[in-house]
């Protein structure tokens, strides 16, 4: 017997290997094994086994890792499609199917020496006062690690040993699994009686899951024929649907009905949820509904804020089947859960679910492939649907379910857009605070009610400008202008990190100007001004310059809802699922700034921003308020936001796509070129788009724009330009596109990223 083994080195290709005698049996496709490579030993996993290999002189697998397969043959076959349809080498999407700490042999399961007491015979002896506390400690617990008793009893390893020598109590290495929830302690809730919309939703989705077929869909005949999204939906399994619920219309309990259903099917489940919006409370909420009670089903936590260890337990449990439900960001897509009933995406429009290095795969794309493959149904929700997944809903790819209004009959917000253009007075700068939004917070002050504001820029000011000669303080490695912080007396670079003093003239030779000026607004500023304005108010800035230590984030969250709050300062770290009732205003102290960005859905991004965050006034018993300040009021993105018309903005925006082509018409392919010598990239770029217009001239359809240097030319000291190419066969064009780079001759330093469906176009 012989195994096909991918490495992890990254090589795009795989190697046989012959199976010795003493292993036979224990080698499956997904076995992580040990295997000689010229002089090394290396790690991989094995992706077929078969009963001979037409490659003479087979070495031989080393040694076989863990007594159980890591990646499953459907996971693996999820692999390849990615490696297929995001363009990149099958072993870099393979490590992205398993977390570090489940590849690396290294944490392992903890073992902790536990100390028991032994069943006593006959009569104690008489110890010595410390030994005779110590067991009196113990028997009280009967069990203890050995590190807590040892602090419990203020005493010493050999005081324990001597009870050991003694016959009474036994130390040994136990498997003691790290919880990360474990001091949580979260009180049981039922299902809520559901209104009729809800009801409607969960009948459609848990009609899918009875239908679909309880095992994998066959295997597709060429992997990456089908694009997800374009594919999925009415396949043997996995129907799509997208739940379109307003914010506070009760999403959360559809998904958590639909995955009691799973439950009751006897399969498992994944919801994933934006790395910013798994919070202790959306945790909780699914915790509280599965952890206890009836159902006594472990929910499984995977995200980036787990330790090592954590993440390699929670993964195991997972794996052994004993976590049946998985909530994760992003990456928890890969989890091994079998069988898979249900794949829940919540906030799918998020762009956060696409990752920006390679496989640069797109969580929710990935979960709708995952979804046809294994038969699961699949539930994509938001208030604010991605264009994509609306028109995949009008082309009868995926079902639309749709929740209207909140569920506890509270009224969405009033938004009122304030034309800034009105606030500025001749000569004097404009204003952080309209009339109406400085009146509106004043008011809420009053009233013990809670504000939150959102500025999607931190630091102080954005820049540094001279007014006499337009000098503006630049990043020497990219092009970008450095931000103020006020706090650290520093100018810093958002993108490399790069920091610089600050100068107190000009540093313009020509110029010297000492009158040298801060333009342009970020948080730190905003929360300077607050404290000036309302000098009594608890103003609490919440951004990634503010959460310094772990639990920062948390602390601030529970002091808000407890009320030790008044005014809620952020950028988009604010912005999602949150639920605080006693908010009324939600101030957006610039609108304008996601609409000016270089990017086709500068225009989607602002209207989800403004319906998102909107989406947190107004949630308790007293009527929710927005303020959105903005210097162009009559943008469809504010305008539509303010009315609360998704189909109405959908609408439009497509218009505005459709001339030119651009997703949901199409998909997009970026090709970045990147390296420290701007001529050589330029004629890369150049070299590459005669490769393309040669070689994809028979492909229809196709659009190839650039090369041209990209929005931001210059990042972290390399140059960057970009040919960007749209087609609507997306699978088809990336398997050729393959081809292409693989025999395309670049200069060394010069390198190529591919990158397909990109959320951003930088
Ligand atoms: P979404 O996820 O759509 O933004 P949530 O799930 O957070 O909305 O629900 C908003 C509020 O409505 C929550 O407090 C939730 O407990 C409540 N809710 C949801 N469904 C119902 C229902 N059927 N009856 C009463 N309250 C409900
Ligand atoms: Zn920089």
């Amino acid at each position: 017997m012989i195994a096909r083994v991918t490495l992890e080195i990254a090589l795009r290709k795989e190697f046989d290997y012959f199976i010795p005698p003493e292993l036979a049996g224990r080698v499956d496709v997904g076995s992580r094994v040990q295997v000689p490579f010229g002089p090394r030993k290396v790690l991989g996993c094995v992706t077929a086994v078969a009963e001979e290999s037409d490659r003479p002189n087979l070495k031989p697998i080393l040694k076989v890792l863990g007594s159980q397969t890591l990646v499953t043959p459907k996971v693996l076959r999820l692999a390849r499609w990615i490696a297929d349809y995001y363009c990149c080498a099958p072993e870099v999407a393979l490590k992205s199917v398993l977390p570090e700490a489940v590849r690396q042999e290294k944490p392992g399961w903890r073992e902790r020496l536990f100390v028991r007491v032994l069943p006593g015979h006959g009569e104690t002896p008489r110890l010595p006062k410390r030994q005779q506390e110590v067991y009196d400690l113990l028997r009280s617990r009967r069990e203890l690690p050995l590190t807590e008793l040892l602090e419990r009893a203020q005493t010493t390893a050999a005081t324990v040993r001597r009870l050991e020598d003694k016959g009474l109590v036994a130390i040994s290495a136990e498997v003691s699994e790290r919880d990360p929830y474990a001091r949580e302690h979260i009180l049981p809730t039922q299902p809520l009686p559901l209104n009729p919309a809800q009801a409607r939703a969960l009948a459609a989705i848990t009609a899918a899951m009875d239908q679909s077929p309880g095992g994998p869909a066959p295997p597709q005949s060429v992997p990456g024929t089908a694009a997800a999204g374009a594919a999925a939906g009415r396949g043997p399994g996995g129907k799509v649907f997208l739940l379109h619920g307003v914010t506070g219309s009760g999403k959360t309990e559809v998904y958590l009905q639909a995955l009691a259903h799973a439950l009751e099917q006897g399969k498992g489940a994944i919801v994933l949820v934006p790395e910013i919006s798994l919070t202790p409370q959306t945790v909780e909420r699914f915790k509280a509904r599965f952890s206890s009670g009836r159902l006594q089903t472990l929910v499984a936590v995977l995200h980036s804020h787990l330790s090592s260890g954590e993440r390699h337990d929670e993964w195991h449990k997972i794996r052994q089947g004993r976590a049946r439900i998985v909530i994760g960001a992003r990456s928890a897509i890969f989890a091994p859960v079998e069988p898979l009933g249900l794949i829940i995406v919540d906030e799918e429009h998020e762009h956060t679910y696409k990752q920006e290095e390679a496989p640069r795969y797109h969580a929710r794309d990935v979960a709708v492939m995952r979804g046809q493959m294994e038969g699961a149904t699949v539930v994509l929700g938001s208030a604010t649907p991605s264009l994509e997944s609306y028109y995949n809903c009008r082309r009868g790819k995926f079902t639309l379910l749709e929740l209207l209004e909140r569920a506890d009959d509270k009224k969405m917000p009033v938004v009122r857009v304030v034309d800034m253009r009105q606030t500025v007075r001749k000569g004097k700068m404009v204003p952080i605070f309209s009339p109406q939004l400085h009146e509106g917070i004043a008011r809420r002050l009053v009233r013990k009610e809670q504000v939150i504001l959102f500025l999607n820029r931190r630091g102080y000011s954005t820049s540094l400008e001279c007014p006499r000669c337009g000098y503006v303080a630049g990043c020497p490695n990219c092009s970008l202008s450095l931000t103020y912080h006020r706090q650290e007396q520093k100018l810093a670079c958002h993108l490399c990190g790069h920091t610089a003093p600050v100068p107190a003239l000009c540093p313009n030779d020509a110029c010297r100007n000492p009158d040298i000026r801060y333009a342009g607004l970020g948080t730190q500023k905003v929360e300077d001004t607050l404290h000036k304005l309302f000098p009594h108010a608890r103003v609490v800035r919440m951004d990634s310059d503010a959460l310094k230590r772990k639990g920062d984030y948390r602390r601030i969250f529970s002091d808000f809802r407890a009320g030790k709050i008044d005014i809620l300062l952020g950028t988009q770290m604010i912005a999602k699922g949150l639920h605080f009732p006693n908010v009324t205003l939600v101030g957006i102290i610039y609108a304008d700034l996601t609409l000016h960005q270089p990017d086709f859905r500068a225009g989607e991004r602002t209207f989800q921003l403004l319906t998102q965050v909107a989406g947190r006034a107004g949630r308790g018993d007293v009527e929710g308020e927005v303020v959105v300040q903005t210097f162009t009021p009559s943008h469809p993105a504010i305008q539509f936001a303010r009315r609360h018309d998704y189909v109405g903005f959908y609408e439009q925006e497509l218009e505005m796509r459709k001339p030119l082509s651009y997703p949901p018409f199409s998909r997009v392919a970026m090709l970045t070129l990147k390296g420290r010598n701007e001529d050589k990239v330029r004629f890369s770029a150049e070299h590459l788009k005669r490769e393309l217009n040669q070689r994809l001239a028979d492909f229809e359809g196709l659009i190839v724009v650039g090369p041209a240097p990209s929005p931001l030319p210059r990042a972290e000291t390399f140059y960057r330009y970009q040919i960007m190419l749209r087609t609507p066969r997306m699978s088809a064009l990336s398997l050729r596109l393959a081809d292409i780079l693989r025999t395309l001759a670049l200069p060394e330093e010069v390198t190529l990223a591919v990158n397909v469906d990109p959320a951003g176009l930088d």
